[in-house]
């Protein structure tokens, strides 16, 4: 275990979350963004092709709680920031043998456990004024220098990503 909170290669891959669908919007697979952040660990945001977010996680090892600077980091990347509530938040401590046989024959921890703090950030679906249903949607552009989180509904204008927005009306 690296004292600095990253994770090393094994658990990353062994966190990696795999073979996912689109949670409760379609039925197309998800991609994973890997986003970089000033945070010492990694980050999975999945999404589907339509930009709708399934989950984002956030991992490091140690057994400090990363809840605050994972909020903090989000709300910079979201559109607006207050998109980021504290209650959408779930962290989780995990140890080596959870994790699976890939992190045990790596020799990383021998014996002992070696915890991982994971913060899941799940924003549900709600209803906007007008009635319909609105979703975190994620845009994940290489123009930005990191994703852009933003609610809208799913195929419509109300979907576009309004960093990019911003960008082509200026
Ligand atoms: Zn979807
Ligand atoms: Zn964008």
């Amino acid at each position: 275990m690296s004292p600095d909170g990253r994770l090393a290669p094994a658990v990353r891959r062994a966190l990696e979350p795999k073979g996912a669908s689109c949670y409760r919007h379609c039925q197309e697979p998800v991609s994973t963004l890997r986003p970089r952040s000033a945070l010492p660990g990694t980050w999975w945001v999945l999404a589907c092709p339509s930009g709708v977010v399934s989950v984002t996680l956030y991992a490091e090892s140690g057994e400090r709680d990363p809840t605050a600077r994972v909020a903090e980091t989000l709300r910079g990347w979201s559109s607006p920031p207050a998109l980021v509530l504290r209650k959408d938040l779930r962290r989780a401590t995990r140890h080596g043998p959870e994790l699976g046989r890939e992190v045990e024959r790596s020799g990383t921890p021998a014996r002992g456990p070696v915890p991982v703090s994971a913060v899941y950030w799940r924003r549900y679906p709600f209803k906007g004024r007008d009635g319909k249903e609105r979703r975190l949607l994620v845009c994940a552009r290489r123009a930005h220098p990191h994703p852009v989180f933003f609610t809208g509904v799913p195929g419509e204008g109300s979907a576009a990503c309004p960093v990019c927005a911003r960008r082509s009306s200026a």
